[in-house]
């Protein structure tokens, strides 16, 4: 690969970062809960509709408060998508509980709905549904089948703060929610995250959770009178600091969204007519969801096709890079049973899937770039290009093609 000039990722500045970050120490508490922290809450609660919002140190660890929070006990069963982050399951499988891995649907590549109650026994506890790229989930039916078994639902919304499902802001549904404000994600900090807390009953344990297992929240607010050990509980809480910076950043949110929104539709138009061309898929946004542009993604015909384009944007300074091993493939996911075949879709999409760079300050001229990178490939596994192939070596004797016009996949 040649010296990368178009990363795959960037974090957006948007420039108050420094002005609210230095305004943070200036007030003297850069510790967590300060008035960055509140106004981020604030943000995010309107942005959700949820009952309660607490920033956290990660999405990860949001996660971990909502497994804690539903009591999750060893022996327990969560129903995760094998297409996904590690986290979705680590956080659970850390109080013991075992993944159960749901395959994708071919079409958004989140978990597929349909097979949920096929998974479902008497321990399963949660649904843990991950609206990948931020296109959501089916969310009515997944929370009808919660609802009618029992089951608790938390949304992995690391990808999609801002989308909406039929109307309804995605982190809305679950009992619980989590974001990620990862230097990869649409907004972010560096490193931090949100749980969303739609059923306000979990509130107050998840304050005390969060402040080590302490009340210092109803402590503060004077509705107790100690601050004393109460429960179990870590150290969820971020820096005032890195609120600050946060902040900054949702209160651009629409200017980061618009200009995600354009990258991502001049991405979807300028390659549609190449990829039908070459058997390569597209994102698939279903009619109910609002996506909220967090990644642009293109199916290859095989793994060698996307292996081999990777390489071709390596070749002219662009990263593109490939995502998820499906968990129930990995080391620790064949520990719980998980074997080749499980989940067929996911498996087979995993391999073939590649993320374009897509960042707030990808300019248009190096989009331009990655777009001619892109549509001077030629898949080897297209029917189009097999075909070809086949003509070529029918004719091979009499035929003057230069070798040159020979597609391969390489070049
Ligand atoms: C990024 C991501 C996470 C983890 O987020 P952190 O804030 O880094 O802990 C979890 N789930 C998904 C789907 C993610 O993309």
């Amino acid at each position: 690969m040649s010296e990368i000039q178009i990363p795959f990722n960037k974090p957006a500045l948007l420039g108050h970062e420094f002005d609210y970050v230095r305004e943070a120490i200036e007030r003297g508490k850069i510790s967590g809960d300060g008035h960055f922290t509140k106004l981020c809450q604030e943000t995010l609660k309107n942005a959700t509709g949820a009952a309660s919002v607490l920033l956290t140190t990660s999405c990860t660890h949001a996660l971990e408060m909502a497994a804690l929070l539903l009591d999750i006990q060893p022996g327990d069963e969560v129903i995760v998508p094998s297409f996904t982050f590690v986290s979705t399951a680590n956080a659970f499988v850390l109080r013991g509980a075992r993944p159960v891995f749901i395959d994708s649907r071919p079409d958004t590549l989140n978990l597929d709905e349909n097979q949920i109650e096929a998974l479902m026994t008497p321990r399963t506890k949660v649904i843990v549904p991950v609206h990948y790229a931020g296109v959501g989930c089916a969310m009515d039916r997944i929370i009808d089948i919660a609802n009618s078994r029992g089951v608790h639902v938390v949304e992995d919304n690391a990808h999609g703060l801002f989308g909406r499902f039929r109307d309804r802001a995605l982190g809305s549904f679950g009992n619980l929610a989590a974001q990620s404000f990862h230097e990869t994600k649409n907004i972010s900090c560096g490193e931090g995250g949100a749980l969303v807390i739609n059923d306000l009953r979990l509130n107050t344990r998840a304050e005390i959770l969060r402040e080590k297992g302490t009340n210092r929240a109803s402590f503060f607010r004077g509705q107790v009178d100690k601050y004393t050990w109460v429960d179990v509980g870590s150290s969820y809480v971020p820096s005032d600091i890195l609120a600050a910076f946060l902040h900054a950043q949702l209160e651009a949110a629409e200017q980061i969204q618009a200009t995600r929104r354009a990258i991502w539709l001049r991405y979807s138009h300028e390659l549609a007519d190449w990829a039908a061309g070459f058997d390569v898929r597209l994102p698939i946004i279903p009619a109910e969801c609002e996506q909220a542009y967090h990644m642009f993604y293109l199916l290859l015909p095989t793994l060698e096709d996307r292996q081999a384009l990777i390489h071709h944007l390596g070749e002219v300074g662009i990263m593109a890079v490939f995502h998820y091993v499906p968990l129930h493939l990995t080391p620790r996911g064949q520990k719980f049973g998980g074997r080749q075949g499980d989940c067929p879709v996911a498996e087979a999409l995993s391999d073939r899937l590649v993320r374009l760079p897509f960042y707030f300050n990808l300019s248009e001229g190096d989009q331009a770039r990655v777009i001619e990178a892109v549509r001077s490939f030629r898949p080897a596994g297209s029917k189009q290009i097999r075909n070809l192939q086949r003509s070529l070596a029918e004719q091979a004797p009499l035929c003057e093609t230069a070798p040159d016009r020979l597609p391969t996949s390489h070049r």
